[in-house]
């Protein structure tokens, strides 16, 4: 059975068709600078990759080209056998703990939920309307919220007043969780433990670190909104809420531009002044600069304060995980990490832990937890969403 995975941002559409249930990719791509000058598309195909110019005044003529291309490269003979598309969403609120097919009602609440998501959701439903357009299928949301919704309320509220929770929505929700539960899924088959206790640590540009607690999200570092617990490549993670008052009237800036200033240019970006990548970071700490050295420790700490707290409120855990692009790919980051962990008896084996993008165990025999390198691979979640619920109907 042929599905679409589907992740639209505003000027962007990534997609991956697999064959279900094997979850075999048959064509993957991206669309980029849609709705710009010199937008284009590549997608990689029996092994090769073409990159192509194209005319993307909005996402249908995105959805247009992806259907030509796979009619072309004969991925399809015919658009039948398409029997589902899953789109990312990044937002559900309190409203969806699991994915959901996509009616008229779940678009509307999508919609409602703009105000919580003002960058994604409405993207998101600009890659769902054009694909609803196009194709006359099963199509289903997948929450980047759904999998932290079974956080306890003592985990997910502020300590503001309890109106904001009832009147506003205000509380922590939580993002990444389809990695967060495809990093669960994989250390649930690993350690063939049906309710393991885990932290799943997701690194990439974004970061978050969650708790997992038999099996289930028990807290997250991200929060309200993306920009809460650790810091990342241009976001700042937790920060004092009273550090914006004070720098609106020092700096004399709008509450929008510090916002701005906190999501754009703060993290690696803000503390070193050189790049948001870690790889810069990692250049620059060689060449002995500074700032670089010390953007690289903050990183560091705040993830082991996330772990170490972590570990003790889970009551201890059966493993703990790296993924996203850091996770996956710093072999500098995770042994430092790890070395920060080493009170709690957690040891590194150091050729283990030199490699690059691999599923792997990377701790020492001698470990008290297991720790694991696990490429994470949210495009197959959608995938296996969207399958289940075609397979049940
Ligand atoms: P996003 O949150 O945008 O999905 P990614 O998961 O792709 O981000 O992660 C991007 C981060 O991963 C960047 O900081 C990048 O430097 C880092 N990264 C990717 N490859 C490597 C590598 N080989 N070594 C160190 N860091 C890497």
């Amino acid at each position: 059975m042929k599905i679409l995975s589907v992740n639209a941002g505003s000027s962007s559409l990534k997609f991956q068709m697999y064959e279900m249930p094997e979850e075999k990719v048959l064509i993957s791509g991206v669309f980029e600078r849609i709705g710009m000058d010199d937008s284009l598309y590549t997608i990689k195909v029996n092994g090769t990759k073409i990159k192509k110019e194209a005319i993307l005044k909005d996402h249908n003529d995105a959805v247009k080209i992806l259907i030509n291309e796979l009619l072309d490269n004969k991925v399809v003979n015919n658009l039948d056998e398409i029997k589902g598309v899953g789109h990312r969403v990044v937002h559900g609120g309190d409203k969806y703990a699991k994915s959901v097919i996509i009616d008229e009602d779940v678009i509307k609440t999508i919609s409602d939920l703009a105000s919580l998501a003002p960058l994604h959701n409405p993207a998101n439903l600009m890659g769902i309307e054009a694909f609803n357009k196009e194709l006359k299928v099963t199509s289903v949301a997948v929450f980047d919220t759904a999998f932290h919704q079974t956080m306890p309320m003592e985990s997910f509220l502020y300590a503001h007043p309890y109106s904001w929770y009832t009147d506003y929505g205000v509380r922590r929700y939580g993002f990444h969780g389809i990695s967060h539960d495809y990093l669960t899924q994989t250390l649930k088959k690993e350690l063939h433990k049906e309710k393991p206790n885990l932290i799943t640590c997701h690194l990439g540009n974004g970061g978050s670190i969650s708790a997992i607690k038999e099996g289930l999200c028990y807290d997250t570092s991200m929060g309200f909104s993306p920009n809460a617990g650790l810091i990342m490549g241009t976001r700042s993670g937790d920060i004092d809420a009273n550090i914006l008052p004070y720098i609106v009237s020092k700096a004399n800036l709008t509450l929008d531009e510090v916002v701005n200033e906190l999501t754009k240019k703060s993290g690696y970006l803000g503390i070193t002044g050189v790049s948001s990548d870690s790889r810069d970071v990692e250049d620059g700490i060689k060449q002995g600069n500074e700032r670089c050295i010390l953007a690289q420790k903050m990183f560091v700490k705040r993830c082991i304060e996330y772990i170490a707290k972590y570990y003790v409120v889970l009551g201890g855990v059966d493993a703990i995980c790296f993924a996203g692009g850091i996770g996956e790919n710093s072999i500098t980051t995770r042994q430092q990490i790890i070395d920060g962990l080493k009170v709690l008896g957690i040891k590194l084996d150091n050729e283990a832990n030199n490699i690059r993008g691999e599923f792997k165990l990377i701790s020492s025999k001698d470990s008290t937890i297991p720790c694991y390198v696990i490429p994470t691979d949210e495009e197959v979640m959608i995938a296996r969403d969207t399958y289940n619920f075609l397979s049940y109907q």
